[in-house]
């Protein structure tokens, strides 16, 4: 039988139910949104899909510092439907066509695109355009160039952009970076991260994750970025050289212009390997361990969206660290809500998120020459450990 914390996982991770706009519309209605504190900063969320009905808009129900001030949809029928949920007039509801207009509304400084992937670049372009702050969720975007440009809009309009990396604010995985930090395991050998889960093509929400164009990488993009993320944050370096295989059945008409199932390496500098996988044919995983030369920490499951768990294995004998558990997402918004007034450093900016679109690519890149060995070294490092800078928050 499925433990309660395996259920919980996959259900938090939205995996195991299709979530609809009534459920999300009377989760909102239920849950009273928490008092704001002085200055608590607008956000504007763009595309209501799967992510923001399930987590984003619950999740502003909680936070303090950032509270829900608009809504951008195509479908103007939904978009009231969730607005009069949440207390919002019309005119706080914008079409992909009438976005720019944001720039005149004072109430909107941040705005967090929750797309399809190959929208992303248009629409934090456009968004710095009107002088606002971008919180943009991962992949960051499809191509380097793009990411290049999104980099380069934020900086030529003074405004923040953070790629959306829940995990770097979720405490498991926080505390996982800090047991490794401390040497508990010993030194770092290999990291190896297993995230995937059940595709279905007649699902809006898969459907464009199995399109190429619109994904970026399917599988790879969409779930192994938080094997190769967590891999970089556990570490705290970055790889120097990947390789990549594919095993993917071309007469599953999900597999049409993506891969299904890619496994990876990356060599790091201090001698420790990272490996893992993605796929878009398997039960929901996401799950990591570090080996150190010592003790193994394993998180299974370790990214999903609650019921996350961390044992330290070997040594003296096995230890479960009790972490509490916070809304991640809350956590990430409220903290972004700080980035933007100043209070605290901005932890995942676009090029932690081009780091990983890097790497990425240069999987790709092997996987296409048969697992041949691609070098990346761009020289880019971490400017702020999320170990120490977010902490290990209890509450958000
Ligand atoms: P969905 O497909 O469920 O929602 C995307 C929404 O984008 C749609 O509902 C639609 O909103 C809007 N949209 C606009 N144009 C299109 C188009 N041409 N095709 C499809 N949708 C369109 O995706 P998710 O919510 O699952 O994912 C959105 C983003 O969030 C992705 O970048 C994904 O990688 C990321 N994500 C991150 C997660 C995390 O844990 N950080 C988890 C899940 C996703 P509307 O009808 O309002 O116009």
């Amino acid at each position: 039988m499925e433990s309660d914390v395996t259920r919980r996982g996959v259900m938090g991770l939205g995996l195991g139910a299709a979530l609809t706009i009534p459920a999300a519309a009377s989760f909102a209605a239920a849950t009273p949104a928490r008092a704001r504190a002085p200055g608590s900063v607008g956000i504007a969320v763009v595309g209501l899909g799967k992510l923001s009905l399930g987590q984003i808009l619950p999740a502003l129900k909680l936070t303090k510092n950032a509270h829900l001030a608009a809504l951008v949809s195509g479908k103007p029928e939904k978009a009231r439907k969730v607005a009069a949920e949440f207390g919002l007039p019309d005119t706080a509801i914008y079409t992909y066509d009438t976005f720019d207009r944001i720039a005149d509304d004072p109430g909107i400084q941040i705005v967090y695109i929750v797309l399809p992937n190959s929208m992303h670049a248009e629409f934090t372009i456009r968004a710095f355009k009107a002088g606002k702050h971008v919180l943009c969720e991962k992949p960051m975007a499809v191509t380097l160039e793009e990411c290049e440009r999104m980099i380069a809009a934020g900086k030529a309009a003074k405004r923040q952009l953070m790629i959306a990396y829940r995990c770097q604010f979720e405490p498991v995985n926080v505390t996982a970076m800090r047991i490794l930090r401390d040497g508990t395991i010993g030194t770092p050998r290999l990291v190896s991260a297993v995230m995937g889960k059940q595709t279905d093509l007649s699902d809006p929400s898969d459907a464009w994750r199995l399109d190429m164009a619109m994904s970026g990488g399917g599988a790879l993009a969409d779930m192994g970025i938080y094997g190769i993320n967590a891999t970089r944050y556990l570490l705290l370096e970055e790889p120097v050289e990947v390789r990549g295989w594919a095993r993917t059945d071309r007469n599953d008409p999900r597999f049409k212009t993506v891969d299904d199932m890619i496994a990876w390496q990356m060599r790091f500098p201090s001698g420790a390997i990272g490996e893992g996988s993605s796929c878009f044919s398997q039960p929901g995983t996401m799950s990591w361990q570090a080996i150190g030369s010592d003790r193994r920490l394993v998180a299974d499951p370790g990214c999903f969206y609650g019921g996350n768990t961390l044992r330290i294995v070997g040594g003296k004998g096995d230890v479960q660290p009790s972490v509490a558990e916070i809304d991640q997402f809350g956590n990430e918004m409220n903290w972004f809500a700080d980035v933007v007034r100043g209070r605290s450093p901005n932890i995942a900016p676009g090029e932690e998120g081009m780091q990983d679109m890097r790497i990425l690519h240069a999987i790709m890149r092997s996987v296409a020459n048969g697992g041949a060995s691609v070098k990346i070294d761009a020289g880019y490092k971490r400017a702020h450990d999320p170990a120490t800078t977010v902490g290990i928050r209890t509450s958000i």
